[in-house]
């Protein structure tokens, strides 16, 4: 039985510190075990990446949940996407308010209702109308004098369930002081994640406004397509991003095999994964 998974921690967490950075790698090992035992129960890839992000959205350190940089009004919107490898489907939430699991939601637009993406107001009452758990903003608020002028700490996950599927989890609260309505890459499908079966899933973090202008997650996926292995497609597309934006960011894939690949061109990005030989690793 071939399982895997790979958690990120956002690759703008290197201004935290290293305390703060310690701690991160620490959110990511803790996310990753679980997921792994979910999947080594013979749970979904699906099941495994949303446990991991919830784990991640509740860490205060990471900018996901519990956590999240507030806007330029102060409110926290937060955005997220998950993927299912197997069917392609997909479902994703931008700009939602007063929730602390925004993966979840994720999880239920694609699981109850006919749409793929719903927005602000919209994915407020869709929330309301499935009663789901809401929240007051002051829960989701952290401050911590470490983490002024971080450019963002995005969760993400990709999992290899033991039916070979693939799946994909991208969580944010953005960029810190964005415009109110500002959405970034993260709940886009092929930019924040990607997943397909019959290639690889990436979940990608960093500058936004850039990672979406390449479709960087699609374009890692596609590059695995072509012949190259996680690491090196996750280096390419990287590569690609910097040579043709000059932006900033970092990517975790998984292949249909359970080869992981690892990449960033930002300073660090806490990860921690087990491949699908069991290897364990988790850093920065
Ligand atoms: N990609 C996220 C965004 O632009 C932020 C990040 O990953 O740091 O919203």
């Amino acid at each position: 039985m071939i399982v895997a998974i790979a958690v990120h921690g956002g690759a703008g967490a290197w201004r935290l510190g290293e305390d703060g950075m310690q701690t991160a790698v620490n959110d990511c090992h803790r996310a990753a075990q679980a997921g792994y035992q979910l999947l080594q129960e013979g749970k979904s890839a699906l099941d495994a990446v949303e446990a991991a992000v919830n784990i991640l959205e509740d860490a205060p350190l990471l900018d996901a949940g519990r956590g999240s940089f507030p806007n330029a009004d102060g409110d926290v919107e937060m955005d997220a996407l998950i993927m299912d490898g197997n069917s392609l489907d997909i479902g994703a939430i931008a700009a939602i308010q007063q929730v602390q699991h925004p993966i979840s939601l994720a999880r239920r637009v694609m699981s109850d209702s006919p749409h793929n993406f719903f927005v602000g107001d919209g994915a407020s009452a869709f929330a309301d109308s499935i009663n789901f758990p809401r929240c007051a903003v002051e829960e989701l608020l952290v401050e911590t004098e470490e983490m002024s002028g971080a450019i963002g700490d995005t969760v993400g996950a990709v999992a290899l369930d033991a039916d070979g599927n693939l799946a994909v989890a991208t969580s944010t609260g953005g960029t810190r002081d964005k415009q109110p309505g500002r959405v970034g890459d993260s709940p886009l499908v092929g930019s924040g994640g990607y997943a397909d079966n019959w290639t690889a899933a990436t979940s990608a973090t960093g500058y936004g406004e850039a990672l979406m202008k390449v479709v960087i997650s699609k374009t890692t996926c596609d590059f695995v397509a072509a012949g190259l292995s996680a690491q090196a497609a996750s280096d390419a597309a990287i590569q690609l991003l910097e040579e043709r934006t000059g932006g900033k960011g970092g990517l975790i894939t998984i292949d249909r095999h359970g080869n992981v690949g690892i990449s960033r061109n930002t300073q660090a990005m806490p990860y921690a994964f087990v491949d699908g030989d069991g290897v364990e690793k988790n850093g920065r």
